[in-house]
């Protein structure tokens, strides 16, 4: 099949391919247990792509998959690999069909149209494109991820397993997310964990028998608050300061029992090179202090969930060269820096250049009313169509 006509049934513009990926519910459903919400999209995606004389590579992870699309041009030539992940958030509170992919006043309305379907979508428009024109000498990838939203299994696998098992490693990675074609050199990380207290379950018509765990977290609290918060002060001048906050907690079982039991759950943002795994000392030093006030206090930190951030020094050589596309299109070169986290800090962490840079306007992700313009859509796919064009040289 000729790769300028889509199949019959296969979507005839990049809008409607995305109007059809929003229809697909992609909810990352981690929390809930559900494994693998993406497994239709990205078996839909396989068939458009393998329609389109793509080749499809299911990279195998937890009873899901990745899916990788490729276009071979030139067994000499660089790679260059494209990502956005299928999640979404959820849609509780949407004042839109979530699922419905309208278009309406030059914007296309529903869940993950903005974060980051728009980009999947053109992603995938481009590279069709890209290799209909014949005239390439660069491989090229695009990298469909799962659980992006919450727990990053998918790039996670592909950084960790499933990139050794390719015969090919990338140049650099471009990641989709809403970045208004900004190119995004520099973001956050984030340090996730949970400090608990113990206590002694006592029945509440006589406290004197029991220890509240919840009056000790009390204690934690003010001393998290007062002590540990104020000295996160690291700065990058790209994203500006670190950042602390409590924003879950539970404790206690019944009415009338002592609790034994009492946890909150901190976010720590850290900026490019302050290192995660260093925060729980820092705390540690802080509950110390603490025990040494009261040596009844019981008290722990559990393990944290670490995202490093993403430090411009990793893909200098890489983003300078993107820059240099961007300049040739009129788009601003300018290397941004964001507060939010993404799979580009992933892949920097296994030596993968990358830099995030994706249409649509990151304030519409996750909202009550997400949409793209359509507009924004096109120019996503000019811009990717326009890297993966590039010769070879340009990447070397
Ligand atoms: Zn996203």
């Amino acid at each position: 099949m000729s790769l300028s006509a889509p199949p019959t049934g296969g979507p005839s513009s990049c809008l409607e391919l995305l109007q059809r990926m929003i229809g697909f519910d992609t909810v990352n459903r981690s929390a809930e247990g559900e494994p693998f919400a993406e497994a239709a999209l990205a078996a839909y995606l396989e068939s458009v792509a393998a329609g389109w004389g793509l080749q499809t590579t299911r990279l195998a992870l937890d009873g899901g998959f990745n899916l990788l699309v490729t276009h071979p041009a030139d067994p000499a030539g660089p790679w260059l690999m494209f990502d956005s992940h299928l999640d979404t958030v959820d849609v509780g509170g949407m004042t839109i069909d979530p699922f419905g992919g309208q278009v309406t006043e030059g914007q296309i309305w529903g869940r993950g149209a903005c974060d980051t379907k728009g980009s999947g979508a053109a992603m995938l428009w481009a590279l069709r494109e890209a290799a209909a024109s014949g005239d390439l000498s660069v491989n090229l990838a695009v990298l469909y991820t799962i659980d992006e939203e919450v727990g990053r299994r998918g790039v996670r696998a592909f950084v960790d397993h499933q990139l050794s098992t390719l015969d090919w490693r990338p140049r650099g990675v471009v990641v989709g997310e809403p970045t208004s074609l900004r190119m995004v050199t520099a973001h956050n990380g984030t340090v996730r964990w949970s400090i608990r207290t113990r206590g002694i379950a006592a029945h509440s018509s006589d406290p004197r028998q029991g220890r509240s765990a919840i009056s000790s977290m009390a204690r934690v609290i003010a001393a998290m608050e007062q002590r540990y918060i104020p000295s996160v002060d690291a700065r990058h001048p790209l994203v500006g300061k670190a950042e602390c906050s409590i924003n879950l907690v539970r404790g206690g079982s019944l009415i009338n029992v002592i609790p034994e039991s009492c946890e909150i759950w901190l976010d720590r943002r850290i900026v490019p090179g302050e290192d995660g795994a260093e925060v729980p000392a820092a705390v540690e030093a802080v509950l110390d202090q603490l025990r040494q006030e009261d040596p009844e206090l019981e008290v722990a930190q559990q393990p944290p969930h670490i995202e490093p951030a993403l430090a411009p020094e990793t893909n200098g050589e890489f983003a300078g060269r993107v820059g240099r596309v961007l300049e040739s299109l009129g788009l601003s070169a300018e290397a941004v820096g964001a507060k939010y986290g993404t799979h580009a800090s992933n892949f920097a962490t296994a030596g993968l250049p990358a830099v995030v840079l994706g249409p649509g306007h990151i304030a519409e992700a996750h909202s009550a009313a997400e949409h793209l313009a359509v507009e924004d859509l096109e120019r996503g796919v000019e811009l990717y169509r326009q890297l993966m064009l590039q010769p070879a040289t340009a990447w070397w």
